[in-house]
């Protein structure tokens, strides 16, 4: 497929810049739970004429004319979405999932509400009411916890909803390794009349799958990214269970009305086509062994990491992602440890973890992912290599120590990322990564992407 042919020719510095990225995503290992590699069919949708419409309302009321194939396209969308979650209501036209989240709020709550969340630090997301998000400024907003041990402080939640009658409880994280108790969560809301809103951004493919517990019959709401377990493009969907129409026969109207018109103006039709493409893909038996697959290679890597001396948080996972805890190594160590494995060609990201002696910008963890790598067809046998490579980086570079003072911490990681670029253990990583990357290839056959 000629992809690229007429980009590179009006369009060079983009062009150079995409084929860089290729480059990178080829011969790198992508270890961040939220990301994936989409299928070449949804790829062809994202990239498709469908972006030249516009088609603001929904199916059969839309405000312009020539929505027939879009209409089509959307209805699609929406019925594998209530398929593959078993619920009554999908709206799949939410940017992304942040704007989903948002949109739900807009729906349920008003001004100053009392709302509950995951705390980010704790492995929540920002638009479950956090400070710097304006979820956590326009909301009243109660954060609960896990243990230190790791697994959400249940009886804590159960005291926060009591003691603060919040309308809209979510449940969902961004950095959380168990399976989440939806079924706790759906009494703690049922007793005290709040909505339980699960936000599955992260498992929606595994929830797919059946590898993680559904929320449907526990949740009133459900929302979701498209673009990390579920494989699809960027995007995002809200969808009401039947729990919830129960609750409020309302629900689906009311967040229809809160994406369109409330936040919203004309949904991005090829994202939708994309989704409907990824959906339906995930509707396949294939996927189910990809699913399971995925979560078989996050216990795997785990284990590595914990053969090779490093500690994780819970020390194992439910589902497609390993927190590593460098708490053995001193605080603040993540950063070290992702620049460190950033020059070997092993995408992963810093992260907090429960009850961090350090800082958000500077956390003492690092979090890693297994369903890219699992789409590339990597299974045990390779996440044992992967688990030695990255304790092996972890232990040459985290014995350094981040000084205290802003100034010289800032020299001191500007100097580390220089001298890590000429490290031996990191360059000879770097070149065992290229190799393994070049037996599991991207995207064969593909023109300028093969
Ligand atoms: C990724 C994520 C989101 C936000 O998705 P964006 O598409 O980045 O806006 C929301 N909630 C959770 C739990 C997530 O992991």
């Amino acid at each position: 497929m000629a992809m690229m042919d007429d980009i590179e020719k009006s369009d060079s510095e983009i062009s150079t810049a995409i084929k860089s990225e290729i480059k990178r995503q080829k011969e790198g290992l992508e270890l961040i739970p939220s990301e994936n590699y989409v299928s070449k069919a949804v790829l062809q949708a994202m990239g498709s004429i469908l972006t030249n419409k516009y088609s603001e309302g929904y199916a059969g009321k839309r405000y312009y004319g020539g929505n027939r194939n879009i209409d089509t396209i959307e209805s699609l969308a929406i019925a594998r979405a209530k398929k593959a979650f078993n619920v009554e209501h999908a709206n799949v036209q939410p940017y992304s999932g942040s704007p989903a989240n948002f949109a739900v709020y807009c729906a349920v709550c008003k001004y100053g509400d009392v709302i509950m969340g995951q705390n980010l630090p704790d492995g929540g997301h920002l638009t479950h009411g956090w400070k710097t998000s304006m979820t956590g400024q326009l909301f009243k907003s109660v954060s609960y916890h896990v243990k230190p041990d790791g697994y959400l402080d249940i009886e804590e939640i159960r005291k926060l909803a009591i003691e603060n009658k919040p309308k809209l409880i979510w449940v969902g994280a961004t950095a959380y390794v168990r399976e989440f108790p939806f079924e706790e969560l759906g009494k703690i809301a049922d007793e005290v009349g709040a909505y339980l809103a699960a936000d599955i951004a992260h498992i929606s493919g595994l929830v797919i799958a059946g590898v993680h517990k559904s929320p449907s019959p526990y949740a009133h709401i459900i929302t979701t990214t498209t673009h990390k377990t579920l494989r699809g493009p960027r995007g995002g969907m809200i969808m009401v269970t039947r729990k919830g129409i129960e609750k409020d026969s309302e629900l689906p109207q009311k967040i229809d009305r809160a994406i369109f018109p409330g936040l919203q103006g004309g949904p991005h039709d090829h994202t939708t086509a994309a989704i409907a493409v990824a959906l339906g893909e995930s509707l396949r038996p294939e996927f189910k062994v990809y699913a399971q697959q995925i979560v078989k290679n996050a216990k795997a890597l785990g284990q590595s990491l914990m053969d090779n001396g490093i500690k994780i948080v819970t020390n194992g996972t439910d589902n497609h992602m390993v927190l590593v805890d460098l708490t053995p190594f001193g605080k603040g160590k993540g950063v070290l440890l992702q620049d460190a494995m950033d020059e070997a060609n092993l995408t992963a990201n810093k992260n907090t973890i429960p009850n961090d002696p350090s800082s958000p910008f500077y956390p003492s963890g690092l979090r890693l992912g297994t369903p890219a790598i699992t789409t590339r067809g990597m299974k045990e046998e390779e996440m044992k290599l992967i688990g030695k490579w990255i304790a092996g980086i972890a232990k040459e570079v985290c014995g350094n120590e981040l000084p205290e003072d802003k100034e010289q911490r800032n020299a001191f990681l500007k100097k580390f990322k220089d001298d890590i670029k000429s490290n031996q253990k990191v360059l000879a990583t770097r070149k065992e990564v290229i190799e393994l990357c070049r037996k599991f290839p991207l995207y064969p056959g593909m023109g300028i992407l093969g």
